[in-house]
């Protein structure tokens, strides 16, 4: 399954510090020669790929980017200090365009595609020369000195194409995305209603030793998706590639509101939805996880609707989103599923 994530940045690169125009001043001599030093350059803005960045998420947040100024020249040949490179960690695979404009499709301008690339995005202002600089033999004394050069500015759409682990599968209000959003950091549109997900969201399940899991939120299945009716098609197509998948089965409703069918028979229309539209769905690893269980009025229940699961040696797990339940071990077993 592959994802865009998309996030547009704003940067700037630091301005070239000036140069200094100063003449040595000493006791007995009363025109020195001209003395003032170079300005430091700007910082340039760089991106690197980075492994422990695993979404553009957090650009989202902080689309706006700056790299420091060099500092001005000063008397005695003291030249400023250039600027450190500002070094904007993204993720591997990220890829760099130009940011587009109506009349201007944005230009590939880099592809980090490997752990610890980078381009420099903007370079920085170089600083200017001090009036030392500028003595010769015909000109003793220079009184000029340059302005820092200004840094680059420009705004930059950053797309990364991810590849999910994980698809969640199963009626709308199985709670999908409340799935995603308490563990990852991503956080789709929750709501009481069918198909609050219009589009597959992603969500970045950072692991604690393993590195990170990606979990895809596909759109509410409903019966007869893959012969096209209601939404389902377009996103089941997706779903091929995911190595494993998660049917998720609500312990209150498990057809959904107003439908009578059991957990077991929820399944079952899934599976069969899932089979019609392809025979690679059928070969997938799969996890049962049962969710809402902190709505179940009795632990009885609980093991009336794990029964046939079990009888049919289906790997099941019973969570609940909302107390954080068997949340640890159903990123565990996904994790397992998925790289076994
Ligand atoms: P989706 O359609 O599968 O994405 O389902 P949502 O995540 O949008 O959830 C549907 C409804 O179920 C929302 O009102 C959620 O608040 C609720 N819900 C989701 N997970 C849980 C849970 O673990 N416990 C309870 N009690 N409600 C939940
Ligand atoms: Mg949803």
């Amino acid at each position: 399954m592959k994802f865009i994530d998309e996030a547009v940045i704003e940067a700037h690169a630091g301005k070239g510090g000036a140069g200094a125009s100063h003449f040595r001043r000493e006791k007995f001599v009363p025109y020195g020669g001209p003395d003032g030093g170079n300005g430091g350059n700007g910082g340039s803005v760089v991106l690197v790929a980075d492994e422990n960045v695993q979404t553009l998420l957090d650009f989202r947040y902080q689309p706006l980017w700056r790299a420091k100024n060099g500092t001005p020249g000063a008397g005695q040949q003291k030249d400023g200090a250039s600027a450190d490179d500002l070094l904007i960690p993204v993720p591997v695979g990220t890829q760099v365009y130009s940011h587009s404009t109506e009349d201007n499709e944005g230009d590939l301008i880099a592809d980090l595609d490997h752990s610890g690339r980078q381009v420099i995005l903007l370079k920085g202002g170089r600083g200017g020369k001090g009036n030392a600089f500028f003595k010769s033999a015909t000109k003793q004394a220079p009184t000029h000195a340059q302005k820092g050069e200004p840094g680059g500015h420009g705004k930059f759409k950053l797309s990364l194409k991810l590849v999910a682990d994980v698809g969640l599968v199963g009626f709308p209000n199985a709670g999908k995305s409340t799935l995603i959003a308490r563990i990852s950091a991503a956080k789709p549109k929750i709501a009481d209603y069918p198909f609050t997900t219009l589009t597959p969201n992603l969500g970045v399940v950072k692991m604690r030793e393993h590195g990170s899991l990606v979990v895809a939120d596909i759109p509410g299945l409903i019966e007869g998706a893959h012969s096209g009716r209601g939404l389902g098609t377009q996103f089941l197509k997706h779903i091929e590639r995911a190595c494993v998948l998660a049917h998720l089965i609500d312990a209150i409703e498990p057809g959904g509101a107003g439908s009578e069918l059991n957990a077991w028979q929820a399944y079952q229309a899934i599976r069969t939805e899932l089979e019609n539209f392809s025979q690679l769905l059928r070969a997938k690893k799969q996890l049962v996880v049962i969710t809402k269980i902190d709505a179940l009025p009795d632990p009885d229940l609980l093991n009336s609707v794990l029964a046939p699961f079990k009888e049919h040696n289906l790997p099941v797990l019973a969570i609940s989103s909302v107390s954080g339940a068997n949340l640890d071990q159903l990123i565990d077993q996904l994790w397992a599923l998925a790289h076994t």
